[in-house]
Formats: structure tokens, C-alpha cells, sequence
């Protein structure tokens, strides 16, 4: 027996800046949806005014989750400080984990032109967040795509979908990451896992998402949380539409959260705000 997924919340992305004053629209991690578990901030970067994306992502660190950057447009430099350091071009994506501790910036390599692309954040689960850290960078010609009906389709960059498997491997909570794209007036039908966790953002058009008369049409700029089952029905009118579809397998544990550090409690956050003082978070990758 299949069940659909509907949608069961819808999410309006907010507009905020991070790093140096990066402007971009921050659609999970905000006061109306914290986290979707293991989901913990999904941010969209999207424009062609330098004065909003020149300054970068100097020095910062991470501890405890991943960071998921994957391009559309424009390109970035990584670099972290053990001298790792790679360049994150269009259709790119970069799977990093951060596990005990990565100290990295990411910055610009234009002056001008659009820079359009997406950050996740994947929780790690208790026993793996002081795990080493770990870089999958996967080039654009390395993402396979497939044709999942007619008009539509999607690059695989984790999990699995129509028989073909992402490139990001050996990610704890089994990751399913697809950027679908629909033509006008197209249907298609995604498999998802039962018991993951699951959202889709709509970054341009609109479909709809759920099966039938429960279907909901999803604008641009909006996230659509999904509940339970092991199918989803999506469908587009007289627009084309664009989506990620995102799936894992909850963690069910307690979150403690500071800026970029993502624990299980309080004590754990104040070691590595002084870990990171110390040099410690850093030493050893
Ligand atoms: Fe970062």
C-alpha cells in the first residue's frame, strides 16, 4: 500500500544577512519553523548586486552538524585552517561535515554577475558530532540527473531517485537531496522513505504538492513541510517550477544551539565556545 505526503505547513522564507552582511533569505532555522529534525537552517542566496554578497563568509567555525552548499549560479572559494580549500562553482555542491570542529571561510570569486545558490544544515546525531571532519565535494558533472516523468526532471545529489544514486555517500541520517525541474503542465511522483522527515522549497515558479484534491499550490520563496508517506505527488500548470526536495531520518534528541555550534546540551555548547577560544576546536583534522 502507497500513502501520499501532503503538505502540512508552509513556510515563508525571511529576509536577514549572515557572515560579513551576506543578504539572504532564511527559510528554516526562523521563530516560525527552528528545525525539521534532523533539518536545522536552510538558507537561499540569490542576487546580482555585489554589495550583497562581496563580503563572504570569513572565519567562522563549525561544530556538531553538516553544511550542505550547493551552487546554481556563481562561484565561491573554500577554504578552512588546516589549508583544505576548493572552489564551489555552479551546479556544484559541497556535503562538508563538520563533526568535532572546522574553523573556514567562504568568500566571493566574482565581482559581479549573480551569485544564486543554497546552504543546509544537517544535524549530526550524538555519537557522531565530535566524529573527524570531512569534505565531499562533488562537481557539477558528477550530480547524475534523471528524467523522473515527461517535462520532469532532477539532479540526484543524495539519496536516490528513479534506480539512480546520488554522489554524497555514508551521511548518518540517509539524506535524500533532489533539485527538480518541471516544465508547464507536468506530473510527477517522487518515492520518499516512510518515517523521514521532509520539506520541499519552491525557488522558482510554482507547483503543486500532494496528491489530488489535497494538493497545494506552492509559490517561490516558500518551504512546504510534508508529513508522513511514502510518495509525493507533484504537478505544475500553466507555469514551469523548481524545487529541492529534502528527506532524512530524524534524530529524535535533544538540541542545544548557539550560533554555529549544534549540541545535545548546554555544557556541551560552553566546551566548544571555549574549545574554539582556546585553538582546540581547530587542532587535529
Ligand atoms: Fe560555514
Amino acid at each position: 500500500m502507497t500513502t501520499d505526503r501532503h503538505v502540512t505547513k508552509v513556510i515563508t522564507g525571511q529576509p536577514t544577512s549572515d557572515g560579513a552582511g551576506v543578504q539572504l533569505t532564511r527559510v528554516l532555522g526562523t521563530p516560525q519553523l527552528d528545525h525539521l529534525d534532523p533539518f536545522l537552517l536552510l538558507d537561499e542566496f540569490k542576487s546580482d548586486r555585489p554589495g550583497d554578497y562581496l563580503a563572504g563568509f570569513p572565519d567562522h567555525p563549525h561544530r556538531g552538524f553538516e553544511t550542505v552548499t550547493y551552487m546554481l549560479a556563481g562561484a565561491m572559494r573554500h577554504r578552512d585552517h588546516v589549508g583544505n580549500e576548493g572552489e564551489l562553482v555552479a551546479g556544484s555542491v559541497q556535503w562538508m561535515t563538520a563533526g568535532r570542529g572546522i574553523v573556514h571561510s567562504e568568500m566571493p570569486l566574482q565581482k559581479d554577475g549573480l551569485m544564486w545558490g543554497f546552504q543546509l544544515w544537517v544535524n549530526l546525531p550524538a555519537r557522531s558530532k565530535m566524529t573527524a571532519p570531512r569534505y565531499q565535494d562533488i562537481p557539477p558533472e558528477k550530480i547524475p540527473e534523471v528524467e523522473l516523468a515527461p517535462g520532469v526532471r532532477a539532479r540526484v545529489i543524495a539519496g536516490e531517485a528513479a534506480g539512480v544514486r546520488g554522489p554524497v555517500e555514508g551521511i548518518v541520517t540517509q539524506p535524500l537531496y533532489l533539485d527538480v525541474r518541471m516544465e508547464p503542465r507536468s506530473r510527477a511522483t517522487l518515492e520518499l522513505t516512510p518515517g523521514h522527515a521532509a520539506c520541499a522549497y519552491v525557488y522558482e515558479g510554482q507547483v503543486a504538492l500532494g496528491a489530488d484534491t489535497k494538493a497545494q499550490e506552492i509559490a517561490a520563496g516558500r518551504l512546504a513541510v510534508l508529513g508522513d508517506g511514502d510518495r509525493l505527488t507533484a504537478v505544475t500548470g500553466g507555469a514551469a517550477g523548481r524545487f529541492l526536495l529534502l528527506a532524512a531520518r530524524p534524530l529524535r534528541e535533544p538540541i542545544a544551539r548557539y550560533g554555529p555550534f549544534v549540541m545535545n546540551t548546554r555544557e556541551e555548547i560552553v566546551q566548544a565556545v571555549e574549545d574554539y577560544r582556546s585553538g582546540a576546536l581547530a587542532s587535529g583534522v
